[in-house]
């Protein structure tokens, strides 16, 4: 693969290749490739379930004292995904993010990227939502 005259290797100081130049026209040829290889790199990952806020969600379950029971419930008020009990949905459409013994929950919707927070108050529960920007 060293050899192809159209290809000129660009060595570090140790002698490993660290870049190469190619002719503009076979350039022009890969682009569009290599910009579809970038976009694949630079995707954010997929958000997946930390440990550290259910960990939180338990504390606040245990010292639960406000003038309603807990509900599991999760809406997402941009793209209506619902859901019953976002721990035991198997499609896990939320993601829970965040939570604290105050009662704050935050839930990241998977289907648009929505944040919903849900306040806990002592006789209500507020919900505020972030969508984000197209
Ligand atoms: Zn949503």
């Amino acid at each position: 693969m060293l050899d192809n005259p159209l290809l000129q290797y660009v060595t570090d100081a140790k002698g490993n290749v660290a870049s190469v130049i190619i002719p503009w026209s076979l350039w022009e040829k890969m682009e569009p490739k290599v910009r579809k290889l970038l976009e694949v790199e630079s995707t954010p990952q997929e958000i997946t379930q930390a440990a550290g806020p259910l960990a939180s969600f338990d504390e606040l379950m245990q010292f639960w004292d406000f003038k309603y029971p807990y509900s599991p419930s999760v809406t997402c008020p941009h793209c209506s995904a619902t859901t019953a009990d976002w721990r035991n949905d198997p499609s896990q459409p939320f993601v829970l993010t965040n939570a604290n013994i105050g009662g704050l929950l935050v839930f990241y919707c998977r289907a648009c990227g929505t944040t919903i927070r849900q306040k806990h108050f002592h006789k209500h529960m507020a919900v505020e939502h972030t969508t984000p920007k197209a």
